[in-house]
């Protein structure tokens, strides 16, 4: 007799697929499971390319929300995702740091550039500052506060070159 991981649904004419679900939640998970995953998707590849700080947040936030949705069915013993909601919840964690120092490279790899394009010294020192600000303004997102110093006293040696 075959019961239905999702609804606990058993009986005589119960029958469950792959994932261990009845037809009925079957259906219910191949209408609610596609945003999600497409959401997740994005969030990852977003999480992995942008130079935005608080993008990279919203999506921190965004890409939990919708492992949230595959962890309730992870906890009945239902896998709709690989690796496991639970997996991916230590790696955001424990990768927290790591996201956002690879989001600053990028971002002052731009600010580099940027700045030589700049017509004005004052448009370029200003341009620094605003972004030894973001750096300070985002510590507080970090595991260890102090995995931005670096960027930091990098961002800080092109401040004093730009504005000797
Ligand atoms: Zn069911």
């Amino acid at each position: 007799m075959a019961t239905c991981k999702n609804c606990r649904k058993s009986g005589l004419f119960t029958k469950v697929n792959g994932l261990g679900v009845c037809d009925r939640c079957n259906s219910i998970i191949n209408i609610e499971t596609p945003p999600h995953f497409r959401i997740y998707k994005d969030c990852c590849s977003i999480i992995e390319t942008t130079e935005n700080p608080e993008t990279l947040k919203n999506r921190l936030d965004l890409l939990k929300k919708q492992l949230e949705y595959f962890h309730t069915y992870e906890s009945k013993g239902i896998n709709l995702l690989t690796p496991s909601p639970s997996a991916l919840f230590q790696t955001l964690e424990s990768e927290r740091d790591s996201y956002y120092i690879e989001c600053f490279e990028k971002a002052f790899k731009t600010l580099a550039v940027k700045v030589t394009e700049l017509k004005t010294k004052s448009s370029q020192v200003n341009r620094i500052e605003k972004f030894i600000q973001l750096i300070d303004e985002y510590k507080s997102e970090l595991i260890d506060s102090s995995s931005l110093s670096g960027m930091r006293s990098r961002a800080q040696k092109l401040f004093d070159l730009y504005s000797a």
